[in-house]
């Protein structure tokens, strides 16, 4: 036996004394954030055994119980199953780093059964697989081989902390213990695989690893300004692919124009009388809504305190059920942003007015439960009908609303397919945006988590059944309880089933497309034909169908892109203008273009010429920045936006090809500038290879920063590399002949 060998046995044998030990005094293993320090002797990999070595939930621990596992967890991670793994696996096991956390786990799961659930005996013997089975009865090669094949084939948990997971938690925890997954409601100190956020990205500050389950900037992209203006960007190259989103005006800004167009119009066609809905810009639930017929009834407050608001055409001919207007909240996963992956949820909610609706008329433009469907108004109508069946009530499944469609003939497969349609359009308006604000957090190169989202979008169907947007929240609300007033005055939340059937689906199917060892490619081939009407609709709901895990019901989120890439990706051209405008950012974290990096963006892509010299750059960009900085609220940042930019894109583009349509121009432009970039940076390429062959070493580390036309470097590092850039042009004959010697 060598030295080694024996050094094995006998930690091992300390492994299973410990796990004895911890077994008899019923010790908690969890970690959760409240829990204090670690002791020192903690491996300082958080990724390693010692960490994952605690995974195990039990939400209802005390403190004191808490306190007393922490000293336990303590003394596992010196002497037990962290230290061994690596041991194991230097010795050419085949239990992987990655199997090497499944075998922390099982003792941690038996102490915790012992605690708390009284299934305390379950499992005991199977559980214990890295610490006690890897020990002196057996050759210790053949067990570490049987037990890592085991192991290996018993996927570790994946952990979810739902600590800022707020009024998701509910949805949330059922999904999690579905999954058979690991929740840590307090938090963890160890990375977690998931970080659950009710709000925002920035709910948990510091996530290096992992997912998140939403995008930086997806709040303030989806505001109903930001949203107007996104969509506004895209029908001015698209009309008639972004006819599916009201005409929309942006006050104070565009109030001038707004009441001139509505005179015009009214002048034009007396028997005209449009309404429109005055929309709060930061508002939610239905909240500072109001009906208006005529701009002079707009609630404005003068000068710089005008609230900032979107007055939009008010859509009067909905399609009724039973009397009553309604709308869809349609779940939807930006599961990547980089490349582009959406999946639509088969299933939805519905959410009815409780007042028949009318046409809007001067008498019933006040009549909230007539006009707006918003849940948190109508709950408090006397007509709310709370149902437990998905077909009744105020809040109805979509696929109940749908099949009752197709009762009457509807041909629902195309308003699925319009829904569909009007989903990827609207993620394609947003994504440009939302680059900016991902690249500004999480910058190329540095450590960050990666993103995912559940939007939702409420879109109305009109009487002739086209889908209109009226908005995508960015926090769809994933409450599975609904308030309920038992005795007069006195509310109870109370379990509603139809949005815990629906909410529990979408986020259980969310966490499995997200789950991190998951590694069946998501993307599906890009489908040529056949979208109009070949998408499966919602009543279709495969609620027989099982996955291949036969304890869980298929996906009920379907992939639609990159399904159809190929009947949307011409859409993506002002997503083309912002990798341009990333591009020549310049410092990390940065989201706005100072007038240098504008200049450098027109000379690169060579844009400048006699008719158009650089002053003229200079003076559009301080005419178009100055425009956005009073247009756009939150505008601490100097220098020109992407919005902004785009402006200044389309102009450009105009100039250059002013024969061609816009959409065209904007396409060409867009084609030139990247064919320019493209050669630079070949040139660049070609020329550091040059270079480095020439150059001792230290300027061969300057040179791959240079030409590195990703790298976002700070002022000073993008002075040294314009340095570094002229020190190739005078070297160039130099290395060029050193090229021709070699
Ligand atoms: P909020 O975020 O406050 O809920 P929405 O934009 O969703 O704001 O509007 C609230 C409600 O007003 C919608 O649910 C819908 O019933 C109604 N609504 C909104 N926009 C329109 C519109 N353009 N035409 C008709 N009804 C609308």
């Amino acid at each position: 036996m060598s030295d080694h060998y024996v050094k094995v046995k006998v930690q091992l044998e300390q492994m299973k004394s410990f796990g004895e030990d911890a077994e008899k005094e019923g010790v908690d293993a969890e970690e959760q954030l409240a829990v204090s320090s670690p002791p020192a002797s903690v491996s300082p990999d958080p990724s390693s055994l010692t960490t994952t070595g605690r995974d195990a939930s039990n939400t209802s621990i005390t403190g004191k119980q808490r306190g007393k596992g922490r000293s336990k967890v303590g003394k596992d991670d010196k002497n037990s199953c962290g230290k061994h793994v690596p041991d194991l696996s230097l010795h050419g096991s085949v239990i992987s780093p990655h199997v090497g956390r499944n075998l922390n786990r099982p003792g941690h799961e038996r102490t915790l059964h012992i605690k708390g659930t009284g299934k305390i005996l379950q499992g005991k013997s199977e559980n214990n697989g890295n610490c006690v089975t890897i020990h002196s009865s057996k050759n210790i090669q053949e067990a570490r081989h049987e037990d890592g094949f085991k192991l290996a084939r018993k996927r570790r948990p994946v952990t979810v902390d739902t600590a800022k997971a707020k009024t998701s938690l509910e949805a949330l925890k059922l999904s999690i213990k579905q999954l058979k997954w690991k929740e840590f409601p307090l938090g963890r100190r160890a990375a977690c695989d998931i970080y659950w956020h009710g709000v925002s990205f920035h709910d948990n500050e510091n996530i290096v690893s992992g997912q998140v389950n939403k995008f930086p900037g997806m709040i303030e992209m989806l505001r109903k300004i930001n949203m107007s203006r996104a969509v506004r960007t895209m029908q001015e190259l698209f009309p008639e692919e972004y006819d599916f989103y009201p005409r929309s005006w942006i006050l104070p800004e565009e109030y001038q124009q707004f009441s001139t167009q509505i005179r015009m119009v009214k002048e034009n066609d007396a028997t005209l009388n449009p309404t429109f809905i005055v929309k709060p810009d930061g508002g939610s639930q239905g909240d500072g809504i109001y009906l208006i017929r005529d701009p002079s009834d707009l609630k404005l407050m003068p000068g710089s305190q005008a609230k900032q608001a979107v007055v939009q055409e008010y859509i009067h001919k909905p399609l009724l059920i039973d009397k009553l207007k309604f709308d869809i909240r349609l779940y939807v996963l930006i599961k990547s942003m980089e490349p582009l992956e959406i999946y639509i949820a088969k299933e939805g909610l519905t959410r009815f007015c409780t007042e028949p609706y009318q046409e809007p008329s001067q008498k019933n433009l006040s009549h909230v439960f007539m006009h707006l469907t918003n849940y948190s108004l109508n709950v408090h109508s006397g007509n709310f009908v709370h149902s437990d069946s998905q077909s009744t009530g105020s809040k109805r499944t979509l696929s109940s609303v749908l099949y009752r469609l197709a009762a009457k003939g509807v041909d629902i497969k195309k308003v699925w397919s319009d829904i569909i349609a009007l989903v990827i359009k609207t993620v394609i308006a947003v994504v440009p945006e939302l680059k900016v604000y991902y690249q500004a957090d999480i910058p190329p190169g540095k450590p960050g988590p990666t993103c995912f989202q559940i939007l939702g979008f409420d879109i109305l169907l009109m009487k002739n059944l086209k889908p209109v947007l009226l908005e995508v929240n960015s926090n769809p609300s994933m409450r599975i309880e609904h308030e309920q007033e038992v005795a007069p005055g006195v509310f109870e939340y109370v379990p509603s089933p139809v949005d815990e059937e629906v909410k529990v689906s979408v986020i259980r199917d969310t966490l499995r497309l997200m789950d991190p060892g998951n590694k069946k490619p998501s993307i599906s081939h890009p489908r040529g034909g056949g979208f109009e009407h070949g998408e499966e609709i919602p009543m279709e709901a495969e609620t027989q169908e099982r996955s291949q895990d036969e304890a869980l019901p298929s996906l009920c989120l379907k992939q639609v892109y990159p399904k159809y890439t190929k009947q949307f990706n011409y859409l993506r051209l002002v997503e083309r203008i912002a990798v341009l405008f990333i591009r020549f950012l310049g410092v990390k974290g940065n989201m706005r273009l100072g007038p240098t990096a504008f200049r450098t963006f027109i000379r690169t892509c060579k844009l400048s010429n006699s008719n158009f010299t650089m002053a003229s750059v200079d003076i559009l960009y301080i005419d178009i920045t100055r425009r956005w900085s009073g247009a756009v609220a939150d505008s601490r940042e100097a220098g020109m936006g992407l919005q902004a930019f785009v402006e200044a894109f389309f102009h450009l583009a105009g100039r250059r090809f002013k024969s061609l349509a816009m959409r065209e121009q904007v396409a060409s432009l867009l084609e030139l500038c990247e064919a320019q970039l493209e050669s630079q940076s070949g040139v660049e390429d070609r020329r550091s290879v040059s270079c480095s062959r020439a150059l001792p070493r230290a300027n061969k580390t300057q040179t791959l920063g240079l030409t590195n036309p990703q790298l976002n470097s700070p002022a000073p590092l993008r002075r040294a590399a314009s340095q570094d850039y002229r020190l190739h042009q005078r070297l160039k004959p130099r290395t060029l002949r050193a090229n021709v010697e070699n």
